[in-house]
């Protein structure tokens, strides 16, 4: 389920963004490593969030473990009063981890939430003498983690802004077929915006997995 930020925060959040850039004052070729920096960086925390979200179990007993199992359609009254009933027992942030979960088999389901990352770094960049390089680095940062639910929803429709089309033939954005490989394994490549920090995100897997940080039991609602 896509739901869009209301007009007027998304509004105030590209006007804060514009005032970020203009903050930055004017390019030089410190913004270049700085932008491929930050949107390596927004890739690894989409990565990071991933692993986490997809290995940390749900609160048992509370009904989400029948919700993921549902066996009839899930336009029914049934699953409607199950779901009524289960999600004011959970927290929002649970919520979250259970859509994580529940993505894996209903990838077409995926939720999103904006960011106020933005307005606090137009305080920063106002009240600082920060460089104009890191500004713009830390603008391409929030872009990319506010968009990471979008990149990782655009990755599961046919039907996609050119915009995304021509990042991924650029290789600024991961494409399906390379997505599809963590949908078959739910063990690797958990980055969903360009893929470039799944060789570290699988690493740090690996060794989370074998130092028992990570438990597969954690992968289903039960
Ligand atoms: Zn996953
Ligand atoms: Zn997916």
């Amino acid at each position: 389920m896509m739901r869009a930020a209301p007009w007027p925060a998304m509004a105030l959040f590209l006007a804060s963004l514009a005032l970020n850039l203009w903050l930055a004052g004017m390019p030089d070729w410190r913004w270049v490593p700085a932008v491929f920096a930050a949107w390596y960086i927004a890739d690894l925390l989409s990565g990071l969030t991933h692993m986490y979200m997809d290995y940390r179990p749900c609160t048992p007993g509370v009904g989400l473990a029948e919700m993921f199992h549902y066996p009839r359609s899930r336009e029914g009254e049934e699953y409607i009063a199950l779901r009524q009933r289960v999600l004011p027992r959970i927290s929002p942030f649970e919520r979250l981890v259970y859509d994580f979960k529940n993505h894996h088999p209903r990838p077409e389901a995926l939720g999103r939430r904006p960011l106020l990352a933005s307005v606090l770094l137009n305080l920063v960049a106002m009240l600082l003498a920060i460089p104009g390089w890191f500004v713009a680095g830390a603008v391409v940062l929030i872009v990319g983690g506010t968009l990471a639910q979008y990149f990782h929803g655009t990755l599961h429709r046919e039907e996609n802004p050119w915009i995304v089309l021509a990042m991924r033939r650029a290789g600024l954005l991961m494409t399906p077929q390379a997505h599809a490989v963590h949908h078959a394994t739910l063990r690797r490549d958990f980055a969903t915006n360009t893929g470039w920090s799944n060789p570290l995100v699988n690493r740090i897997f690996g060794a989370a997995l074998a130092r028992g940080w990570l438990d597969e039991t954690g992968l289903e609602p039960r």
